[in-house]
């Protein structure tokens, strides 16, 4: 077997805070291999985005071991390393344009201005803003200003694409069209996506497997299998009763807290 992108072996975090301390993650191990599109789930409050953070170098873990790229994560996010977050709104410049905006992080890395706009308007085009780069992002929708933020995380081709709760914070529809923009970059950019969503539906409509996490103390509950046919496509997928099974057998590991514990 290929050495895995993401490695995360015994991750403990205790966040230590005047009230008490909590103990958010008691040992969660999985791997994820490049080229996959990995989902992370869990009850609210599971440790998702503690999880999500500690593979991008954003927080100490308390014990245990995250590698990317057979390198442990320390300290600082990995250069192989895009992220997006949830709130759009807090995420892009206000006063730069969109190409600025995806740009930016390009220029700072040291990438000259024509290579880093070449760069910028491949992601872009991508992500289905061709066209726009000379807008705001006060002039773009909720659902636009995310696929901006995407464009930045994957316009120096990263090898591995964090996403946290990416589409929570859009309408139904605009959700949709953002779902079926994550597999085509994962083929265009041969990048491998590990997300967190709380909606199984999507978490099954878009992985290869779901790491489901346990209520806290957190521990892996399991680890589910998304054998369904690529691509994938809304109406087709949902109706297929493999994504019905997948989605029962998520939804009680999620809800059902006896079940969450060594199962
Ligand atoms: P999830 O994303 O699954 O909802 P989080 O990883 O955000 O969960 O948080 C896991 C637990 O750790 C929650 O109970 C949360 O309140 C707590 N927590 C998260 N960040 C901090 C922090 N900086 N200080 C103290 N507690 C925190
Ligand atoms: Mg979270």
């Amino acid at each position: 077997m290929t050495e895995p992108i993401v490695r995360v072996a015994d991750l403990h975090k205790t966040y230590v805070s005047e009230k008490g301390d909590h103990i958010a993650l008691a040992g969660v191990s999985f791997d994820v291999a490049a080229g996959e599109v990995v989902a992370i789930v869990g009850p609210s409050g599971s440790g998702k985005t503690t999880t999500l953070r500690a593979i991008a170098g954003l927080l100490e873990p308390s014990s245990g071991r995250v590698e990317v790229g057979g390198r442990p994560v320390a300290g600082e996010p990995p250069q192989e390393v895009g992220f997006v977050f949830q709130d759009y709104s807090r995420s892009l410049l206000p006063w730069l344009s969109v190409l600025g905006n995806v740009t930016l992080p390009l220029r700072s890395k040291g990438v000259p201005a024509a290579q880093a706009r070449a760069s910028a308007r491949e992601a872009l085009d991508a992500v289905g803003l061709a066209g726009r780069e000379r807008a705001h992002p006060r002039e773009l929708s909720g659902g636009m200003q995310q696929r901006v933020a995407i464009a930045r995380a994957i316009a120096y081709e990263p090898e591995l694409l964090l996403m946290d709760e990416p589409f929570a914070s859009v309408d139904a529809q605009t959700r949709m069209d953002l779902e079926d923009l994550v597999l085509p970059l994962r083929d265009r950019f041969g990048v491998t996506i590990v997300f967190v969503t709380h909606d199984v539906d999507e978490a099954v409509y878009l992985s290869d497997r779901i790491v489901v996490l346990s209520a806290p103390p957190s521990v892996v509950s399991r680890i589910v299998d998304v054998p369904l046919p690529l691509p994938r496509e809304q109406h087709r997928t949902k109706e297929d009763p493999l994504f019905a099974r997948l989605r029962g057998e998520v939804l009680d590991l999620v809800r059902t807290p006896a079940l969450q514990k060594g199962a």
